[in-house]
């Protein structure tokens, strides 16, 4: 009735106006955090399938001081993505990985390889990859240990910078993944247009992939094409041993989740790398 529909639009009306009270608030600490530095990256474990060791580290962004509310990633960075400070967060995450994967290279860790997420907003700007050269030139990183983790969005943009950024990050040796694998816009064709190394399968599909027929012939069928583009795979969210077991069995390359990790400190990502890799 009319009486429900004028009571609809206002609660509707109320809950984007507490939404937007909630972004401006989420913003303002955000600028401050900024400012702070209150930011870190932690690490998840990217474990080879074939013979158990952790080859490479995904660094995930925290806001870890004065963040009285917890807010993650998945909260924050559309609310940066939305406004200027990306590119701010954008380039330290690039810095600090670099730093970070460095030290642990000179700890005698050296062939450990570091993803960081970056995000579509971020390709747009031709700096960027001047901000990726010029963080492993100020490591004395070499370009082959460090893997960006873009969006298939990122991909099907047809945006000259973009395509022109990319190239340019291929031919210098960095690694390319694609994130959320599965859940985009499933048009291929970027794989063959674009220098892909690696594919990452949504966790939402590997959570389900001993429960569900159908989650299951997805994620083989992906596998299987993968292989025979000479692309590699990365499961993503594995929590039990149970998933793991039919990872192994489908080929799957590498793996992630809290079976083993959750994303963890630096100290504690190289501590626990220790007894990991020397069994
Ligand atoms: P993502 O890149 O798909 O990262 C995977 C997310 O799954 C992470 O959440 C990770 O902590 C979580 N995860 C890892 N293992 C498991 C598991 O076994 N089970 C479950 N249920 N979850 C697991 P997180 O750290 O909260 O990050 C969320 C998203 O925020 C990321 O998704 C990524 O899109 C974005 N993000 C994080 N750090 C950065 C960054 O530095 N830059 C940009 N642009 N985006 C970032
Ligand atoms: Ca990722
Ligand atoms: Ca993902
Ligand atoms: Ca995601």
């Amino acid at each position: 009735s009319k009486q429900l529909g004028k009571n609809t639009f206002s609660y509707y009306s109320k809950e984007l106006h507490e939404e937007a009270l909630r972004k401006t608030s989420i913003l303002t600490g955000l600028k401050d955090a900024i400012e702070q530095e209150s930011f870190d990256l932690h690490f998840q474990p990217k474990v080879n399938l074939s013979n158990g060791k952790v080859e490479s580290a995904e660094a995930l962004l925290r806001w870890s001081r004065d963040n009285p509310s917890g807010f993650m990633p998945d909260e924050f960075i559309p609310i940066l993505e939305s406004t200027e400070l990306i590119h701010e967060i954008g380039k330290w995450v690039i810095d600090e990985a670099c730093r970070v994967c460095k030290k642990w290279h000179d700890a005698g860790f050296d062939q450990l390889c570091i993803s960081v997420n970056v995000s579509s907003v971020q390709f747009m700007r031709n700096s960027f990859k001047t901000h990726v050269f010029n963080a492993l030139k100020k490591y004395d990183l070499a370009p082959e240990f460090l893997e960006i983790e873009l969006t298939e969005h990122v991909l099907i943009q047809h945006n000259a910078t973009i395509t022109a950024q990319l190239k340019s990050l291929k031919d210098l040796g960095i690694q390319l993944s694609i994130d959320d694998f599965v859940t985009g816009y499933s048009n291929l064709s970027y794989l063959i247009n674009f220098k892909v190394d690696t594919i990452k399968l949504d966790k939402s599909f590997i959570l389900e992939l001993n429960t569900s027929k159908n989650h299951f012939a997805v994620v083989k069928a992906v596998i299987q094409m993968a292989h025979i583009l000479n692309l590699n795979v990365v499961a993503e969210g594995v929590e039990t041993t149970a998933v793991r077991n039919i990872l192994v069995n489908l080929k799957c390359d590498f793996a992630q989740g809290y079976l083993w990790s959750k994303a963890v400190p630096e100290k504690q990502f190289i501590d626990s790398l220790e007894s990991f890799n020397k069994v």
